[in-house]
């Protein structure tokens, strides 16, 4: 059995299964979102649907076939999933709470893409094609990257291609301009806290408040919801307040966080200071009013922001989000860390 597929991607599989109703397919998808909508599964489902034999009324595939079984046990002759070889281990450790070692093994290298592309050109074993996942794309390197362009550019009869990543400018311009692009947008709001309130990892916890922490992303949002997670979120933003009231050491702060951890890192610091600003903005409003993100910090940032300088303010918000583009450059991100949180520290004193 599979599980059921997101219902805010309902949506997304109703306009594949419309272009392939009529005929219009491209041979290479470039599926791409916000990191935690999910855009995996989506792809897994466009696959499995394009190889199923008897697909149902809307397009899904049916999960029993002779096509649909192989598939859901890894084992589909004319499917391949190219994906970084950590990447199971990875979320195992993840999902355990372990910290994991940032390695260059994340990469998906030329060798892989090689098979991958010959595996797509074998005549296909169920007369429905072939179909290739790789997720997520951004992982291959350059010379991963250039091996994908000529099977992208002429692919055999009766393949789909399927390249899922969160990161599509980390792609080569050639390889995104032989996809067609696929954005999957942040749901609807109801949509999104109807699924959570379901979840049981929630564990009692508000959806409303870890969907707002995860930006409108459910699958983030649940991932937030870990009871570690939000105790690591409370920590830091306590250690950012008191950089705030001209206290701690910035440098000390930067050393001792985990590497891996600093995407998360930025972007609570980002939705701090977009509160902080939201609330320069409204100083005779009532906090309960203001649907700050960060709501249980409400008492501690109003009094803050009513005395810190809205230009530099605005200014350390533009530097975060720069930050944030730059974070996964490994030879000055130290440095960006560690102005970052001097220029916290600035900005209260
Ligand atoms: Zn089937």
């Amino acid at each position: 059995m599979h599980s059921p597929l997101y219902p805010w991607l309902h949506g997304e599989f109703a306009r594949f299964h419309a272009l392939r109703t009529q005929g219009r397919m491209p041979h290479a998808l470039l599926v791409s979102g916000e990191p935690g909508l999910g855009q995996g599964q989506l792809a897994m489902r466009l696959a499995q649907a394009t190889l199923c034999q008897r697909p149902l009324a809307d397009g899904q595939a049916c999960g029993q076939c002779g096509s649909c079984h192989p598939f859901l046990v890894g084992a589909h002759p004319d499917f391949s999933l190219l994906a970084p070889k950590e990447k199971d281990n990875k979320d195992d450790e993840a999902s355990q709470g372990k910290k994991v070692k940032d390695t260059k093994d994340k990469d998906i290298k030329i060798d892989a893409v090689r098979d991958f592309c010959a595996g797509l050109y074998l005549s296909s074993s169920f007369q429905h094609g072939k179909v290739g996942v790789i997720e997520p794309a951004d992982a291959m390197n350059p010379a991963a990257a250039n091996s994908l362009l000529k099977t992208l550019e002429e692919p055999p009869a009766g393949t789909l291609i399927i390249l899922v990543t969160s990161h599509p400018a980390r792609l080569p311009i050639t390889i995104r301009s032989r996809c067609q692009r696929w954005l999957v947008p942040i749901p609807e709001r109801t949509t999104a806290l109807a699924w959570l309130a379901h979840q049981p990892q929630l564990a009692g916890e508000d959806p409303a408040r870890v969907l707002d922490l995860a930006e409108g992303r459910p699958l983030a949002a649940l991932e937030l919801a870990e009871p570690e997670r939000l105790a690591q979120r409370s920590r830091w933003l306590e250690s950012l307040l008191h950089l705030l009231r001209a206290g701690g050491n910035p440098l000390a702060l930067a050393a001792s966080q985990d590497k891996t951890e600093w995407p998360q890192l930025l972007h609570w610091c980002r939705l701090l200071l977009a509160d902080l600003i939201r609330l320069q903005g409204a100083e005779h409003t009532p906090t309960a009013a203001m649907n700050l993100v960060n709501r249980d910090f409400a008492d501690v940032l109003a009094p803050l922001a009513a005395r810190l300088n809205a230009r530099e303010l605005f200014g350390l918000y533009d530097y975060l989000l720069e930050l944030s583009r730059l974070i996964n450059h490994p030879l000055n991100r130290e440095l960006l860390m560690e102005e970052l949180l001097i220029r916290f520290q600035r900005l209260g004193g």
